[in-house]
């Protein structure tokens, strides 16, 4: 399940990439409500899998999500993805699976799909609305995409 899950998600990001290309403003609303669409699929999957969460890591909700999409991310090659900061909540990825062939700086940030991807899995997992947007891209030229998590 966990390949199948990560097959579809390697299928989607490189196609929206290619479809959307280094255009950011087409169809970025789009790309990104894909994103939110299979985003909360994946918070499905997440909390099906998950193991029980020991007691008092409550206020830590969000770093578990971040350290169970890392692990999904890094088994499936997708990317290394980690917190970079704590306030606000800032998750980078290196070694983009959708940016890879793609670094060619266009200036702006160029994932709309991780950004709704990971805003539905914020959303669904933790059950609360978040917002997330992408800060540094590797279509800035950044080593890697950084994407700001907020509440509400
Ligand atoms: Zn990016
Ligand atoms: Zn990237």
């Amino acid at each position: 399940m966990s390949t199948e899950i990560a097959a579809e998600l390697k299928v989607a990001m490189q196609a929206l990439k290619q479809y959307g290309g280094l255009d950011p403003t087409k169809n970025k609303a789009a790309i990104r409500g894909v994103g939110k669409v299979m985003g909360s699929e994946f918070a499905k999957w997440m909390i099906a899998n998950s193991s029980p969460q020991s007691p008092g890591v409550d206020s830590c909700e969000s770093r578990l999500v971040v350290t169970g999409l890392s692990s999904f991310w890094k088994d499936n090659g997708i990317g290394e993805m980690k917190v970079v900061e704590e306030e606000p909540l800032t998750i980078g990825i290196e070694g983009c699976h959708d940016c890879l062939g793609w670094m060619t700086g266009v200036g702006v940030p160029v994932c709309p799909f991780k950004e709704g991807f990971l805003e539905a899995v914020f959303d669904g997992v933790l059950n609360s609305k978040h917002s997330v947007e992408e800060t540094e891209c590797c279509g800035t030229l950044s080593p890697s995409c950084k994407f700001k998590v907020t509440e509400g």
